[in-house]
């Protein structure tokens, strides 16, 4: 086993088009997952890369660095946009796990119950990704194909993941349920980011929901009918949820999950719209 944890982000580069190797950032993901089993194979900790951490606005993108901790990005300040994100990142496990985990780790994992996930999908978030053969950046949500299962080869390491700067007048709002308030993976979550127009009315909303299919999902149908409508007023039905394929698990039914979802849809585009005040 060869452990190695460069400073620079070309010498992980290096190594990983000559070996293929556990990427490891948190860790917060990666150690739960072995249980009793010990790493095995090469390893490449990129949390010694300092380039990887930073959270930077210029040329209209916001560019956070994929092994950003969560609590690096909630002491950022933001365009309001991303309160969304925040507030998820505030949730992520305790503070220790926001210490140390990070939003490249939260995506890589592809979980169906990631957090991170549809408040960057709401802000149309792009995955920045680097190997030997160069730069390549594809929209998140074709990145993260299914259950764990996602869009980087082997030698490629999530170097940011890149945001449109937002217009100054969006605010975004999200909503999280569990079993109980912290410490807890989602039944269900959803984000949504909204624009109104001078009467108050909505102008652009986009609602991403999580943990009710393989993959966080934007509720289109829904986004096509909240122009026009006052925010703390949308009725949420079936019908905009149809891109939804929830499952039984131990944590809820999955009628459980898609009556919450459409109520907290309804309550995170209030929440949104009551911010844009
Ligand atoms: C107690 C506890 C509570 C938690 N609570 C929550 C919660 O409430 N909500 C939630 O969403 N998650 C939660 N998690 C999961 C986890 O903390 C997050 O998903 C975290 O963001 C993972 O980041 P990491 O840096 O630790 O990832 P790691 O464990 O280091 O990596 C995760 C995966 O991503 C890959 N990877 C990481 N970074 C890169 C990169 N830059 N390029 C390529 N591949 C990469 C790794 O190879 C691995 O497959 C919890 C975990 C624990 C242990």
């Amino acid at each position: 086993m060869v452990y190695y944890a460069p400073r620079h982000l070309e010498d992980a580069v290096d190594f990983l088009s000559n070996e293929p190797a556990i990427v490891l950032a948190g860790g917060t993901d990666v150690f739960p997952s072995l249980g009793e089993r010990s790493l095995a194979g090469h390893v490449l900790d990129l949390s010694r890369l300092l380039e990887l951490r930073a959270i930077d606005r210029a040329d209209g993108m916001v560019r956070i660095g994929a092994a950003a901790p969560w609590s690096d990005i909630v002491a950022t300040p933001l365009p309001a946009a991303f309160d969304a994100l925040k507030c998820a990142a505030r949730q992520i496990g305790g503070i220790q796990i926001q210490n140390a985990g990070t939003i490249g780790g939260n995506i890589c994992n592809a979980s169906p119950a990631a957090d991170g996930v549809p408040p960057l999908l709401v802000l149309d978030a792009r995955v920045e990704l680097v190997s030997a053969r160069g730069v390549r950046r594809v929209a998140l949500s074709d990145f993260i194909l299914g259950v764990r299962k996602t869009d980087r080869a082997s030698d490629e390491i999530v170097s940011a993941i890149v945001i449109p700067e937002p217009p100054e007048d969006a605010k975004s709002a999200f909503l999280k349920l569990g079993s109980r308030s912290h410490l807890v993976i989602s039944i269900v979550m959803v984000a949504a980011f909204l624009r109104r127009d001078s009467a108050g009315r909505i102008a652009e909303g986009r609602v991403a929901v999580g943990a009710c299919a393989p993959t966080a999902r934007r509720m289109r149908e829904l986004e096509r009918d909240l122009p026009g409508k006052d925010a703390t007023c949308v009725e949420v039905t079936a019908a905009h949820l149809g891109a939804l394929a929830p499952i039984d698990d131990v944590r809820a039914s999955a009628e459980y999950r898609m009556k919450s979802a459409a109520t907290l849809c309804q309550r995170a585009i209030a929440e949104a719209g009551c911010r844009n005040g």
